[in-house]
């Protein structure tokens, strides 16, 4: 199987709304299948306490943003209503690769489709909360953004939703550690299916 990514393994991507509770089970497949690594994303937001620049994103302004799309350096990327921009770098995938291992990305939605489309081998797995309360719960828990902020995050995951079943697997996160044996079990099916 040929692929744009250059190699035979596949690309893990993680998509869903904001607040489905992605990162939570991100960090614990990570810890419990050492072949994956994740791909940083670059993004214009502000870093928020307790992230590291190189760990969670790499922080860039605007202008280093633009200057990474006219070079050609994203794989995709998105354009938030409230303003911020987050992309996968090619120079990431590449990295991950290079050192014999799997990326995992965790994207929103549409960059998700966009990587399923034009990455031969992408494996999309769309994470939701049980309710639409449940999510709205565990983003106004989480605090990170402003009010007005919130609203727009919400109104997005409505539209982001409705986008489920596109993707090749679809997780309810109800509970976290059953969530996380559903995840690590559809990674692990699909690396023995490339395993030589
Ligand atoms: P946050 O700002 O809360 O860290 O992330 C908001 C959303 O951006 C999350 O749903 C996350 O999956 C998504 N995201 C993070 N990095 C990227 C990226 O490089 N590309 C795309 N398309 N979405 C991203």
């Amino acid at each position: 199987m040929g692929s744009s990514t250059g190699s035979d393994l596949p690309v893990f991507v993680v998509t869903g709304t904001s607040g489905a509770g992605k990162g939570t089970l991100e960090k614990a497949l990570l810890a419990q299948i050492p072949e994956l690594a994740l791909a940083v994303s670059a993004t214009t937001r502000e870093r928020r306490d307790g992230e590291e620049d190189g760990r969670e994103y790499w922080f860039i302004s605007d202008e280093e943003f633009d200057e990474k799309l006219g070079s050609g350096e994203f794989l995709e990327y998105v354009e938030f209503p409230w303003g911020q921009r987050s992309g996968t770098l090619r120079s990431e995938i590449a990295r991950i690769q290079g050192g014999g291992k799997v990326p995992l990305l965790d994207l929103e939605p549409q960059g998700a489709l966009e990587v399923k489309r034009t990455v031969p081998g992408a494996v999309t797995i769309f994470v939701e909360a049980p309710s639409f309360e449940e999510n709205e719960r565990r983003l106004r828990a989480r605090a990170t953004e402003s009010e007005g902020e919130i609203e727009e995050r919400l109104d997005l995951a409505r539209e982001q939703l409705s986008q489920a079943g596109a993707f090749d697997y679809q997780i309810v996160n109800a509970d976290v550690d059953l969530a996380l044996v559903e995840l690590e079990g559809i990674v692990r099916k699909c690396l023995e299916a490339v395993a030589p």
